[in-house]
C-alpha cells in the first residue's frame, strides 16, 4: 500500500514553518512543495531563492518579510504578529525560510509567539546551508581521515566584537561551519590563529551555494580575508574551516556556468 503523503490541510488556520533549503529547488522536501502549492499565503525571507518561489501557487498571496542583514524590512515582532493575524483569519500560512528553520533561522521565536496565541503550527525541516552548501562545494563535513566532529556557529558579531568560544573552535580533527560570518571573517581567522590554530589550516568561503552563481574561494587562515576581499564575495556566504576543505579539489562536482574556484 502506498503511504499517505498528502496529509490534507486542516480547515482551521495554521502556520507551516517550512525550510526552503539553500537555493536549488530540487532540494525542497516533498512536504514543502505540497504546502507551497496549497497555501493561501506565503511569508518568505530574502534568502529564499526565486527558483523556490516558482513553486508557490499562483493564487497564493506572497509577503516578503525581508531580513537581509541591516535591512530588516519587517521587525521580528511584526512578523510574529502577521503570522498570528493571518492564521487567526483561518488562512493556511506557509512561513518560508532559507535552509532549515531551526538552524539560525529564528524559527523557534516565531513558534513561541504562535504557541502563546494558541495558533496551530507544523514544522517542515529543510536542508541547512552547512550540509547543502558543503555538498555542492564537494567538501564532506566529516571524513575519517580529517574530522570526527563538526561545529555550526554564527559569525554575526554583535557590535563588531567577537564573542565566540574560540578554544572550542580550534580543536583538532573538527570542521567548523560559520553562518553569517562574511563581515567578521578577518577577525575570526585572526582569533583562531591567536588561539592556536595553524595559519595553514584550510578554509573555504562559498557564496550562493547550490545555485548558478555559486563561487568557492579556498585558502588558509592566514590568507583568506585578503582573498575574499579580492574576489568581492557577496552575502550569502558560508565559511567552512578544517582539513576537509582539502577534498574540494578532488570532489567539486557542481559546475554551474560561472563557477569560479580560486586557490
Ligand atoms: N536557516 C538557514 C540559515 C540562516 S542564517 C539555514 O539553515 O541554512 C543565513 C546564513 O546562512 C547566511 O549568512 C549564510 O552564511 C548561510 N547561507 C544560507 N544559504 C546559503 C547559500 N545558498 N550559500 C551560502 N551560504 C548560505
Amino acid at each position: 500500500m502506498k503511504a499517505d503523503v498528502t496529509r490534507p490541510l486542516t480547515g482551521a488556520g495554521r502556520v507551516y514553518l517550512v525550510g526552503a533549503g539553500p537555493g536549488d529547488p530540487e532540494l525542497l522536501t516533498l512536504r514543502a512543495v505540497r504546502l507551497l502549492q496549497q497555501a493561501d499565503v506565503v511569508v518568505y525571507d530574502h534568502l529564499v531563492s526565486s527558483a523556490v518561489l516558482d513553486f508557490v501557487s499562483p493564487t497564493a498571496e506572497r509577503i516578503y518579510a525581508g531580513k537581509r542583514r541591516n535591512e530588516h524590512t519587517m521587525r521580528q515582532e511584526q512578523i510574529n504578529l502577521l503570522l498570528v493575524k493571518l492564521a487567526g483569519k483561518g488562512k493556511q500560512v506557509v512561513r518560508l525560510k532559507g535552509g532549515d528553520p531551526f538552524i539560525f533561522g529564528r524559527g523557534g521565536e516565531e513558534l513561541e509567539a504562535l504557541a502563546k496565541q494558541g495558533i496551530a503550527f507544523e514544522v517542515v525541516p529543510g536542508v541547512t546551508a552547512a550540509s547543502g552548501v558543503a555538498s555542492y562545494a564537494g567538501i564532506p563535513l566529516t571524513h575519517r581521515d580529517y574530522a570526527q566532529s563538526c561545529l555550526f556557529v554564527t559569525g554575526h558579531l554583535k557590535d563588531g566584537t567577537a564573542d565566540l568560544d574560540w578554544p572550542s573552535l580550534v580543536r583538532l580533527r573538527q570542521t567548523v561551519v560559520i553562518y553569517m560570518g562574511l563581515g567578521g571573517l578577518a577577525e575570526i581567522c585572526h582569533q583562531m590563529m591567536l588561539h592556536g590554530a595553524s595559519p595553514e589550516l584550510p578554509i573555504a568561503v562559498v557564496q550562493d551555494g547550490s545555485i548558478a552563481t555559486q563561487k568557492v574561494v579556498v585558502g588558509t587562515l592566514s590568507n583568506m580575508s585578503e582573498r575574499v576581499a579580492r574576489e568581492n564575495l557577496k552575502s550569502p556566504c558560508l565559511t567552512i574551516i578544517g582539513e576537509v576543505v582539502k577534498l574540494h579539489d578532488a570532489l567539486a562536482w557542481f559546475k554551474p556556468a560561472i563557477t569560479l574556484t580560486t586557490q
